[in-house]
């Protein structure tokens, strides 16, 4: 089993079995994530490899593996034809599979199309992880997404109609001080047009070697502090016109504001203001986080 460059995976995939797919990232320039930045390049592993490393899993885990992650930071870019191969592979080698995984953000989602992912739906890829980061277009251009609002709308659709289960992953704060509420509103609008399976919430935290802790330093953006993250939290919740599940896994954020959207708002709120009534040092400080 071969495995190059960081493993990162979502926390939900934490018993997922690992099967690396591509390395590192093919965009790799986000202002706050040093994930990639130091290497290794991004390539697609030969499909051949992969494989391998799929028949020497069933030598350590046996056939019962019922979920399986391919990373890394964009496997979904993979061409078409050779992820769906590994994932009927998979799903031949492990016919207890309920889940095939991915990272893909919506740039590589939209280059490849509807008619494409209801391919690798068919293949049996089942959920995409998608860091949506902002739907604020000024956000999305400062941290350097390589994306906008309208193609996360259409890449997110484009999901949910294939069939293929849809993460979203929120950061909060990422708009810093000046942008915090048009980050929010701006968010639960993208969100609500696109309606995924799965909302979920991490809090921006300057990370080392990267951009945006450079211009934190040189007081180009303002960190928000606990209270400010829990005001743009709660804005968000408010605005969200959804049938999500909104989850609260990471170890970042002041408050697990978590549930069914739109059943549990009102109970996600409570959560939020029982928060804001606690003093700010009851609560994490902003540092500088190195993984
Ligand atoms: S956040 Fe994702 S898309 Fe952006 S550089 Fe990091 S791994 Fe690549």
């Amino acid at each position: 089993m071969h495995y190059e460059g960081p493993i990162y995976r979502p926390p939900s995939e934490a018993d997922s079995l690992l099967v690396q797919a591509t390395v590192g990232c093919p965009h790799n320039k986000c202002t706050f994530c040093m994930t990639y930045k130091k290497g290794p390049a991004y390539r697609v592993r030969p499909v051949r490899e992969i494989e391998e490393d799929l028949e020497s899993a069933i030598k350590i885990y046996g056939t019962h593996v019922r979920t399986l992650f391919f990373p890394a930071g964009n496997t979904i870019a993979m061409p078409a034809p050779e992820l769906a191969r590994i994932c009927v592979y998979a799903r031949s080698l492990f016919p207890h599979l309920e889940r095939i995984t991915v990272y893909g953000s919506s740039k590589y989602i939209f280059r490849k199309g509807l008619a494409d992912l209801k391919k690798l739906r068919k293949s049996g890829l089942s959920r995409i992880h998608v860091g949506l980061e902002s739907g604020d277009d000024e956000v999305l251009r400062r941290i350097k997404k390589g994306t906008d609002s309208a193609e996360q709308i259409r890449a997110g659709k484009w999901v949910r109609e294939a069939g293929i289960e849809l993460s979203e992953y929120v950061v909060l704060g990422i708009g810093g001080r000046e942008r915090t509420r048009e980050h929010a509103l701006a968010t639960a609008r993208v969100l609500s047009a696109i309606n995924p399976d799965f909302i979920r919430l991490r809090t921006f935290l300057p990370k080392i070697n990267t951009v945006l802790l450079h211009q934190i330093k040189k007081g180009r953006f303002e960190v928000l502090s606990a209270h400010e993250v829990l005001k743009e939290t709660r804005q968000l919740i408010e605005n969200l016109d959804v049938t999500s599940r909104v989850h609260s896994d990471h170890y970042t954020n002041y408050v697990d504001a978590h549930g069914k959207m739109p059943e549990d708002r009102e109970k996600i709120l409570k959560v939020i203001d029982g928060a804001l009534k606690k003093d700010e040092s009851a609560f994490r400080p902003v540092y500088v986080g190195t993984q």
